[in-house]
């Protein structure tokens, strides 16, 4: 079900280097990821309450700029030493349009589909499904709650990749729930603003206690 979380349709890495994308991609991603290790500090997350998480993200411009390669490379450090699953640019204080998914199951999200990291440039939902599905969200902006969120089952989302080119992919289930948590983050919405119900609000604690019993029955 979840062996390929991203399916892309407009594959144009494919295409220019006749290999298959996922080869090139997964390359490219871990020589970003190994560059940003030496260059790109750990950036410390802006908490909810902070002004900046409520602005509109402006579009990026050129996605070739130097401080954008850089932001890139200092929000895949930050995701990855903060073990997060995804990461907006207004989270480390750049009220851009960017965005990265990244599922993996690790300890905060164990059932998470395996990925690579994805930066998204100037993101778009093109389409959605009817269905909407809850389940359970945090946020590195919003420490220490969990909560049951809304979201479309299945999304189609254009976006430029780091390297330029424009993407069109479809997302599902557990990935497609990270791009509208961070769609959101780029908008001035935080996963608190979608909660139907103040019950469906948890401490992590209790959270972990839920997954627990949800392992047994
Ligand atoms: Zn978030």
């Amino acid at each position: 079900m979840f062996t390929q979380p991203i399916k892309l349709i407009n594959q144009t890495l494919n295409k220019k280097f006749n290999k298959p994308f996922n080869q090139i991609f997964t390359l490219f991603t871990h020589l970003s990821t190994h560059l940003s290790t030496e260059k790109a500090p750990k950036q410390s997350v802006y908490q909810i309450g902070n002004p900046i998480l409520r602005q509109i993200a402006q579009p990026i411009a050129d996605t070739s700029d130097r401080e954008i390669q850089q932001l890139i490379d200092a929000m895949l450090v930050t995701l990855k030493e903060s073990r997060g699953v995804g990461l907006a640019a207004p989270q480390i204080g750049k009220s851009l349009q960017l965005l990265i998914v990244a599922s993996h199951p690790n300890q905060r999200y164990p059932h998470a589909p395996q990925m690579e990291p994805t930066a998204m440039i100037n993101p778009q939902i093109i389409s959605h499904s009817e269905e909407t599905e809850k389940g359970w969200e945090g946020c590195l902006s919003v420490p220490m709650i969990r909560g049951l969120v809304p979201r479309y089952r299945e999304i189609e989302v254009a976006y430029t990749d780091r390297y330029g080119d424009r993407q069109v992919a479809k997302l599902t289930d557990f990935v497609a729930r990270i791009f509208q948590h961070e769609y959101d983050h780029l908008e001035g919405k935080v996963f608190l603003d979608r909660v139907e119900s103040s019950l469906d609000l948890v401490s992590e604690d209790e959270y972990h206690k839920l997954l627990q019993v949800s392992k047994v029955s």
